[in-house]
């Protein structure tokens, strides 16, 4: 039978309910226990697809090509398990899914109301999968208290009602504020946001309070006795030195077991840590370091680029490696482009949309590309490798991506514009109708004794995508005869997948999305070699290197 965990936040937002809700689910997962997460978001984007990444964050991929919130990166990183589709709602999909049945009639003349067919529709998606699963771990984006919420926690009360307490565990998320002028971390807050919850019918079984200090027992007890909820679950989730360090923290709590106990279930089984002990010691042993200057346009954004600092976070405890990070706005590359790269081991240039930024981007290419400066370009970064190369290798002038202008050589272009005939016409009808992106998993056929092969040591490889515009097929051969390489396309080989430069130390594009596939117990393949690449680039350079970062 499937026990629901049910994740809610109050006081403030951004306080890591995707951390929490992915560290319960790792634990519960290492007492061998089945688990699924999913998310629930209430804002009334259909999808995060659109929403910009000042707001939003990154938006996540999933391998069956749903555009997600960021939090479903967090679980697959700590479980290890790919999302779906799925796992992921939102007012705006559920609204229009609501909508849809109302027009085709199926509510047969009634009037369709939040409660109960709204309701309904939640329940419906949190079920989805019961059967296979142990646990299901389900966490209500957005913060309590919140209008939008209401419904989410509503369909929480009804099935609590429907399934009993005994298979219901109800984890809230709060902040304990710390008050300098007091010099104490205050709780009434997270009474409020309890008794919020209670007003609706919801009543906390567990407690995790978010503080930046230690936080005296006598608060812990202070939470326990205000909000009914036994002090052995009112838990410090102290701020760690990084995610990976939060089951442990859990676990040292005895979260797990608390879980365990509440359910009714045997709390004797076996737990296996291991592999969170290694990442714990991991992360925090450096035995060298490098820098990789990101040249992008969410420079101040943490979550903006949020699984490729992940990935290189994860090759880096694999080398024991501290990879520094150095965000340059691409906007502010120009003349000064040696001053800023000049103490960089490595450049990469990741994603994007639009063209703010893409000529700042392209200067940097040109200088690794001249200067032999490891580079690595993802998606929008391997479209601009091909147009900077394109222009300053092969003297295409105006060569340029039709994202951009029409008025080009169209070395990148809509990839529509390959398919021939019938295929062709069928994509163009799905393109009109906006169905334009291709996302998700796509195989690429790697061509044989390229860079990229020698890399994964695989033929083909199954990675995600999400972009609209390709690499225009046509210049394959005055690319190559140049020097630049197509490492792999799609199987009909109208596609490139990845663009090498020969003779260069590391200079590798890819038109899919890498980083949504590396995790910190198996880096991915193309970030470990990347980075590798860097390490014996610094160490040959010795002390002459001179490190300012
Ligand atoms: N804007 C480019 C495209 O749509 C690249 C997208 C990306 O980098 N994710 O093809």
């Amino acid at each position: 039978m499937c026990r629901y965990i049910f994740i809610t936040g109050g006081v403030v937002s951004s306080l890591g309910k995707g951390v929490c809700a992915a560290s319960i689910a790792a634990l519960l997962q290492a007492r061998g226990r089945r688990i699924r997460l999913k998310k629930l978001d209430p804002y009334l984007n259909v999808d995060p697809g659109t929403m910009s990444p000042y707001q939003h964050g990154e938006v996540f991929v999933t391998a069956d090509g749903a555009e997600t919130d960021l939090d479903l990166g967090y679980y697959e990183r700590f479980t290890d398990i790919s999302a779906s589709r799925n796992d992921t709602i939102t007012s705006g999909k559920i609204y229009e899914k609501l909508i849809g049945k109302e027009r085709r009639g199926e509510y047969l003349g009634g009037t369709v109301q939040v409660i109960p067919h709204l309701t309904k529709l939640i329940k419906d998606f949190i079920r989805f999968g019961e059967s296979e699963v142990d646990f299901m771990i389900c966490e209500i984006g957005g913060t309590v208290g919140d209008i939008e919420a209401l419904p989410y926690l509503e369909a929480v009360r009804q099935i609590r009602y429907e399934r009993g307490s005994a298979n219901i565990m109800c984890v809230h998320l709060t902040l304990l504020p710390y008050i300098a002028t007091a010099g104490e971390l205050k709780t009434k807050p997270t009474q409020h946001s309890v008794r919020e919850l209670r007003s609706i019918g919801i009543q906390p079984d567990l407690i995790i309070c978010r503080a930046d200090r230690e936080i005296p027992e006598t608060l812990l007890h202070k939470i326990a006795v205000s909000c009914s909820v036994p002090e052995n679950r009112v838990i410090a989730g102290i701020d760690q030195k990084t995610i990976y360090h939060v089951p442990l923290s859990y676990y040292k709590q005895n979260v797990d077991k608390q879980i365990i106990e509440y359910f009714g279930l045997e709390h004797n089984d076996k737990i296996n840590l291991e592999k969170w002990h290694l990442i714990e010691s991991g992360i925090t042993t450096h035995e060298r370091s490098v820098n990789i200057a990101i040249v992008g346009k969410y420079n101040q954004l943490q979550d903006a680029y949020k699984s490729l600092l992940e990935a290189f976070l994860h090759a880096g405890i694999h080398y024991k490696c501290k990879v520094n990070l150095v965000r340059i706005d691409a906007d502010e590359l120009d003349s000064q482009i040696y001053r800023q790269l000049d103490n960089v081991d490595g450049i990469m240039i990741p994603g994007g949309f639009g063209t703010r930024g893409i000529e700042g981007k392209m200067n940097a290419i040109e200088y690794s590309r001249k200067n032999k400066i490891p580079l690595f370009g993802i998606c929008l970064g391997m479209q601009l490798i091909a147009i900077e190369f394109a222009r300053n290798a092969l003297g295409i002038r105006d060569a340029n991506s039709t994202e951009f202008t029409s008025d080009c050589s169209n070395v990148i272009d809509l990839m529509v514009n390959w398919y021939k005939g019938e295929e062709k016409e069928t994509r163009t009808r799905v393109s009109n109708l906006g169905g334009t992106m291709r996302l998700g998993n796509y195989e690429s056929s790697l061509t044989s004794g390229s860079k990229i092969q020698g890399i994964y040591k695989l033929e083909r490889v199954l990675e995600r995508h999400r972009h609209r515009f390709e690499f225009n097929i046509n210049y394959k051969n005055d690319f190559e005869q140049a020097g630049m390489r197509v490492g792999g396309t799609s199987a009909d080989g109208n596609l490139v997948e990845a663009l090498e430069l020969e003779g260069h130390p590391w200079f590798i594009g890819v038109q899919f999305h890498p980083e949504y596939k590396s995790r910190p117990f198996s880096p991915h393949p193309l970030f470990l070699s990347f980075v590798g690449a860097l390490i014996e680039r610094s160490e040959s350079m010795g002390e002459s290197k001179v490190r300012k970062i």
